[in-house]
């Protein structure tokens, strides 16, 4: 693993970018935008709309909107827009660059594949694959979107409804007016209130699954466990994945599981037997490594509702709100600062806010799906049982790792 991330430096990711100077080709315009949502998806919104010299409003519903202990991954789709949003280098000394994404079978924990992230992958795109810490990607969001001179973040203010009005948008918290301005930005998660509102959306459905979470030091990791790669390990009833976070000195892991409830929240505690029992059928070095943890936390996997648009009047959806996705691709939040970059371009290159807003969406609609749908296809291979798994066992074992990589340049070179 190496410590530090470099990006490859091509003509547009020169360096940190700059903070509060209007992008390049952005509007003046004075225009107001308000964001509903203060999570990864909201603060890079704020950021790169601040960047086209637009003010802009966070209206947060918790007081304390810090992130809980997870990890995270971000491919090169995503660190490029970090740079760009000029987080980069506040993440640096936060991060780890995992060399490989090694691939088990988890009942006899034989090693399928191992393809390449570290300097291959950053080198073909021009940025690398990062992991880290969720509170810290927070944490550099919410500091840099602080320290702008046109963000404001409101805490404690739950938006519950928005009303386009003739030349802007107006919005409410329980039935008072809080806020007035040219568009909103809902980017209020994956149970948005907006959404459920205001745009024709199904609802969400529940897929049978629910995902375990935890975060440990290097020093508990049992032997048979890399340490600084991704690592992923199969098997029908479910899987696991790990990864280091903080430079390596922490491993994130996460379990998904077959269950027949769903959970409300994002936090549910959860008994160690939970989890344990999740990873019964699994290699002694897998039941080893969840049983050095006694702080789990769960939350229940959704299915996506189906959209037309993303837009209605001045409001767009942005981040989970927008397209809630299965976590087998890890890059929930890398769409949501993908929606980020390419709103806040439109935005500065459109003289028409709803021209703007209805080019967002229909640029990030179709991406937003394929990327979905790609996630929710690699679960059902996760989770093959026999005789399908041993194909997919075979295949695996003998593909070049650098060309089942490739087969990504498609989401990871997206620019
Ligand atoms: C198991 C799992 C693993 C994952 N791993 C990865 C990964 O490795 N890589 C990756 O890219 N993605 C990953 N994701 C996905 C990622 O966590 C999400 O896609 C991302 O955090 C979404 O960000 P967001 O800002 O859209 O929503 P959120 O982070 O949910 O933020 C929404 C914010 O809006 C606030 N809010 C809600 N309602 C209101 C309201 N009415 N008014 C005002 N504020 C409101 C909330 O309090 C919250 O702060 C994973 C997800 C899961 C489930």
């Amino acid at each position: 693993m190496k410590p530090r991330a470099e990006f490859s430096v091509s003509d547009d990711h020169k360096g940190s970018a700059p903070s509060h100077e209007p992008m390049q080709g952005a509007r003046k315009s004075g225009r107001e935008v308000l964001i509903s949502g203060c999570g990864i998806g909201g603060l890079a919104a704020a950021l790169a709309i601040a960047a086209t010299g637009a003010k802009v409003r966070v209206f947060e519903k918790r007081k304390d909107p810090s992130e809980e202990g997870a990890g995270i991954q971000i491919g090169p789709n995503g660190t490029r827009i970090l740079q760009d949003l000029g987080v980069a280098d506040a993440l640096r000394e936060h991060v780890a660059i995992p060399e490989a994404l090694q691939v088990f079978e988890g009942r006899s924990g034989s090693r399928l594949n191992a393809m390449p992230l570290g300097p291959w992958l950053a080198d073909r795109h021009g940025a690398p694959y990062w992991v880290l810490h969720r509170i810290d990607l927070h944490k550099a969001l919410r500091e840099k979107a602080e320290q702008h001179p046109s963000i404001t973040l409101q805490l404690g203010v739950a938006i519950t409804d928005a009303k386009t009005t003739a030349d802007g948008i107006e919005i409410f918290s329980d039935g008072q007016l809080v806020g007035t301005g040219n568009l909103l930005v809902a980017a209020d998660g994956l149970r948005s209130t907006l959404r459920q509102k205001l745009f024709d959306a199904g609802e969400l459905k529940y897929t049978g699954k629910s995902a375990a979470r935890t975060v440990i030091a290097r020093s508990e990791v049992p032997d048979g466990i890399p340490k600084d790669d991704v690592a992923i390990w199969l098997a029908p009833e479910g899987h696991v994945v790990h990864y280091p976070v903080r430079q390596g000195r922490e491993l994130a892991i996460v379990v998904i599981r077959n269950t027949t409830t769903p959970d409300e929240g994002w936090a549910t505690q959860v008994e160690p037997e939970w989890v344990l029992s999740a990873v019964a059928g699994f290699a002694n070095p897998v039941r080893q490594l969840i049983s050095a943890s006694s702080d789990w936390r769960k939350w229940a996997l959704f299915g996506t509702p189906a959209f037309r648009t993303w837009r209605n009047g001045r409001i767009v959806l942005l981040g989970d709100a927008a397209h809630p996705i299965l976590p087998f691709f890890a890059q929930g939040a890398v769409l949501a600062l993908e929606d980020a970059h390419v709103l806040a371009k439109e935005l500065a290159s459109q003289s028409e806010i709803e021209s703007a807003l209805e080019a967002y969406s229909r640029a990030r609609l179709p991406r937003a799906t394929t990327v979905q749908n790609a996630s929710k296809r690699n679960g059902e291979i996760y989770h093959m049982s026999q005789p399908m798994s041993l194909a997919r066992n075979m295949t695996l074992r003998l593909a070049p790792p650098k060309q089942l990589m490739a087969r990504y340049d498609w989401l990871y070179g997206w620019r």
